[in-house]
């Protein structure tokens, strides 16, 4: 296993450092994220003494059975599943920064608890940019108000936009959903909402990593490529089964 992990994660960067000079892009604009979904802690462990920093849960309960591993080891846990408002308590105790914003009643709950704890977090916005009824997030066209209406509480630190782009074999089919996740970045900044550069893009997954960088892509959440399968079957992509 531990070989194993060790030259996925290898792949995956050489991955990451070709997609970078393919587009001109600095490698160190691009972060990786593990995608720890069902993997065990221990499996998680190889990866970070490996030199790994940021890994990504989907569920409250993986975030917390992993805790006793995880939490000695200098690391940042993001969330990244669909939040449901009464777990906001718990994925707090592990959580720096939440990937799935996706409406305002979640911000409203975030806020209250951070307000009580005297505590910030940071956020993305999740999108979904390719319209399928599996995924959270919001539509498109809903993003940029959204944002002028979250930066009102301040104890949300918005850091960008997160999508799950459209998977298919066919890179024709899986660029748009990504590309499209730039465009409503650049309009945030044309409408001078957010000042530019401040956003990052979290998109890019084990199948669409090389698109994803080449649309601008800061952050690529990959699994199944450093972790091997997850035998969860052709529905893990919907995300409501996923939780
Ligand atoms: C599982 C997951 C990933 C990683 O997907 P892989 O195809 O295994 O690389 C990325 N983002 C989210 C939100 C996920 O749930």
């Amino acid at each position: 296993m531990k070989d194993m992990i060790i030259s996925n994660l290898k792949q995956v960067h050489d991955r990451i450092q070709n997609a970078c000079k393919q587009s001109g892009r600095n490698q160190s604009d691009v972060q990786l994220l593990l995608a720890t979904k069902t993997v065990p802690a221990e499996n998680i462990r190889i990866a970070i003494e490996a030199g790994e920093t940021l890994i990504g849960e989907n569920k409250m309960q993986e975030l917390r059975d992993k805790d006793l591993v995880l939490k000695s080891l200098n690391i940042e846990r993001h969330f990244i599943g669909h939040l449901q408002t009464n777990k906001i308590k718990d994925v707090l105790k592990y959580a720096t920064c939440i990937q799935s914003l996706d409406r305002i009643s979640l911000a409203q709950e975030l806020d209250r608890q951070l307000q009580k704890q005297g505590k910030n977090i940071d956020v993305f916005v999740q999108v979904n940019t390719s319209y399928e009824e599996s995924k959270f997030g919001l539509l498109p066209n809903e993003v940029t108000a959204f944002i002028k209406e979250i930066k009102k509480y301040d104890t949300l630190k918005i850091k960008g936009l997160m999508t799950i782009g459209l998977l298919d074999v066919q890179k024709e089919k899986m660029q748009p959903s990504l590309r499209l996740l730039r465009e409503i970045r650049d309009e945030i900044y044309a409408e001078g909402i957010e000042d530019q550069h401040k956003l990052l893009l979290s998109m890019g997954m084990s199948q669409d990593l090389e698109l994803a960088i080449a649309e601008g892509s800061n952050m690529v959440r990959i699994g199944t490529s450093i972790f091997g399968n997850r035998f969860l079957g052709k529905e893990i992509w919907n995300e409501n089964i996923a939780e």
